[in-house]
């Protein structure tokens, strides 16, 4: 706990002061333009990797950056997306997935999570990634056949996300836009699915 607790006293006596004004600005509410959907790996940090500032981004992370279908049984981020979209008026939902994914891994082994009931049933979201596959790539060695599903899973979520209530009719109303995006830990790349070309290319 003692990390956790000097970096509070670094932000209430360094970081906080610094932007009180900003601080003070969001204390009045939020108007976010982007909802990312990700994972709860504690490698992935859209924050950082994008340099937005808290009062910008939703963010809806469960395991595996799952988004359940529509009809399924309620839950926390078919909850936070409706009210993104409806309530805060998001212009972006991106579905954010990473390499190396251990909840597509271990998803996809065969009786991989077992013992954990709750988890076990969370990742049935994750089956229909094997659907869109993607190509290997040989610069990921080891974990190429892994990243390959985590990509797949990045279509699988977003066809999901198509599917939600709330994002169907703010995409037919036109105040929406959806997006796939994979994120490379050990590179810091992002690459984004392009509709037109039907593969992942390079976000820049
Ligand atoms: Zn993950």
């Amino acid at each position: 706990m003692e990390r956790l607790i000097e970096g509070y006293k670094r932000f209430l006596t360094e970081v906080f002061p610094e932007r009180k004004n900003y601080f003070h600005l969001l204390a009045e509410g939020q108007a976010p333009k982007y909802l990312f959907i990700t994972c709860a790996d504690s490698r992935v940090s859209p924050e950082m990797v994008f340099g937005i500032e808290p009062g910008n981004m939703a963010i809806a992370r469960s395991l595996g950056s799952m988004v359940p279908p529509a009809g399924s049984e309620n839950n926390g981020i078919t909850a936070t997306i409706e009210y993104a979209v409806e309530i805060l008026g998001v212009r972006h939902a991106i579905i954010f997935c990473h390499s190396n994914c251990g909840s597509v891994r271990s998803a996809l082994a065969p009786g991989g999570l077992k013992k954990l009931p709750y988890a076990q049933k969370w990742m049935e979201y994750v089956r229909t990634a094997a659907n869109y596959r993607q190509p290997l790539d040989p610069n990921d060695g080891k974990n190429a056949e892994l990243n390959a599903l985590a990509k797949g899973n990045v279509l699988a979520q977003l066809a999901n996300l198509r599917t939600q209530p709330s994002v169907a009719k703010a995409l037919t109303e036109g105040r929406l836009n959806v997006h796939g995006w994979y994120y490379d830990i050990e590179s810091g790349r992002v690459e984004r699915y392009d509709e037109a070309q039907k593969r992942f290319v390079p976000l820049v």
